[in-house]
């Protein structure tokens, strides 16, 4: 039996749309089915505002141009993420502020953010690791008491939810701004692809220029001014109609797609025996939903976590570690950022192993990967 790691779930749909897409003639973005995937968001989850960018990536550089980073501004963020995370607002000239993640939970640790903030700090920038949220009403108490941007980075967390004083919100909707991700790694997919979820007031007009290569060309194609010139910097951030086609073939299937990935996660679950002397399994803290990104086990220690992928190669199970704790990187070294101590990213970083989790995941392969690692012998 070989299991990879990954497979991107086809609906079957997505040839279908993207033919009616390239039969309209209109290839570039902001076409009918970029409007219905944004639509399709703003109903689902109440976004404000959406906007689909080529990345997650895109959408976190579009968050820091709106936060108007620039040379001298700090931005907190935790080591423990991708690097996108972290090159979006560095491209700014921002100095990055890299803060630990929880004991219980590899999300940023909520109450270290207080003794990190200076009279420079423009911005937080939050992940939700596994699409399992932060504390998010700590995190925007905290925010609003110092003026500060809250970006949440939903790259992994469509359809999760946050319990906010009883009330279920969507995550990327309770920040200013939210950024999330449809690479063919994550639930919903579309090869490359992301949206920007804008959710408050002050960057409704301005993000729509900055997405547009810095020219009011959005609202030239609505009949509110004349002529479009260049008013602000931006990118080219859209993605085609090609991209947003397939896309929504996907959400048109979501909650099957979310449904047979909360079965996976499950299984593995309720069937991986409980070993603290060899790994801890996930634990999801009272106030978040489970959106299935991802499963993973926390091993006993670094060699142990080696032994598990090892023994997982050995039956044909493609499982991966991530992340590399940002703080320690080669780039940190070579630009000698500051050195903080932050032990759990660290060990995240040594102990993290995630398993396969895809929708056309097999029964028996799900038992085989449960009962190789049931049968690990230290
Ligand atoms: C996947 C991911 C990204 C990047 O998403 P892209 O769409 O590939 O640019 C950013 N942040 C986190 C936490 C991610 O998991």
């Amino acid at each position: 039996m070989k299991i990879p790691f990954n497979k991107p779930f086809l609906t079957g749909k997505e040839l279908e749309y993207i033919q009616d897409a390239v039969a309209l003639g209109k290839l570039s973005g902001n076409g009918k089915y970029t409007k219905f995937c944004q639509s399709f968001f703003q109903e689902k989850y109440g976004f404000k505002k959406c906007l689909l960018t080529s990345s997650c990536t895109d959408a976190l550089e579009m968050c820091a141009i709106l936060a108007n980073i620039g040379p001298g501004d700090e931005v907190i963020l935790p080591s423990f993420t991708f690097v996108s995370t972290a090159n979006a607002f560095l491209l700014r000239g921002a100095k990055l502020v890299f803060a630990d993640s929880r004991t219980d939970h590899p999300g940023i640790d909520e109450q270290s953010l207080e003794g990190l903030i200076t009279d420079k700090t423009k911005a937080i920038v939050v992940v939700h690791y596994a699409g399992v949220s932060c504390d998010m009403k700590q995190i925007m108490e905290l925010a609003n008491r110092h003026g500060l941007i809250v970006v949440e980075d939903a790259a992994q967390a469509i359809d999760g939810y946050y319990n906010y004083d009883g009330v279920m919100r969507p995550l990327g909707s309770i920040g200013h701004l939210g950024a999330f991700s449809f690479h063919e790694t994550k639930n919903i997919i579309s090869g490359e692809g992301g949206m920007l979820a804008i959710n408050d007031d002050r960057f409704l007009e301005r993000s729509e220029i900055i997405w547009e290569k810095g020219t009011n060309r959005s609202s030239f194609f609505r009949g509110e001014v004349d002529k479009y010139g260049w008013v602000d910097i931006g990118s080219s951030f859209l993605p085609s109609e090609v991209v947003s086609a397939f896309l929504f073939a996907q959400l048109e299937n979501m909650k099957s797609i979310q449904d047979k990935r909360k079965k996976v996660w499950n299984m593995y679950h309720e069937n991986i025996q409980d070993r603290p002397e060899v790994f801890t399994k996930p634990n999801i803290p009272a106030y978040s939903t489970n959106n299935a990104h991802l499963y993973y086990l926390i091993a006993k220690s670094g060699e142990v976590r080696d032994l598990l992928i090892s023994k997982m190669a050995e039956n044909g199970i493609h499982s991966v570690f991530h992340y590399l704790s940002l703080h320690k990187s080669p780039l940190a070294q070579a630009n000698r950022w500051s050195q903080p101590h932050l032990p759990m990213s660290d060990s995240y970083s040594d102990r993290l192993v995630r398993l396969p989790l895809f929708y056309d995941l097999k029964e028996e392969e799900i038992l085989h990967i449960i009962n190789t690692i049931n049968s690990i012998e230290l």
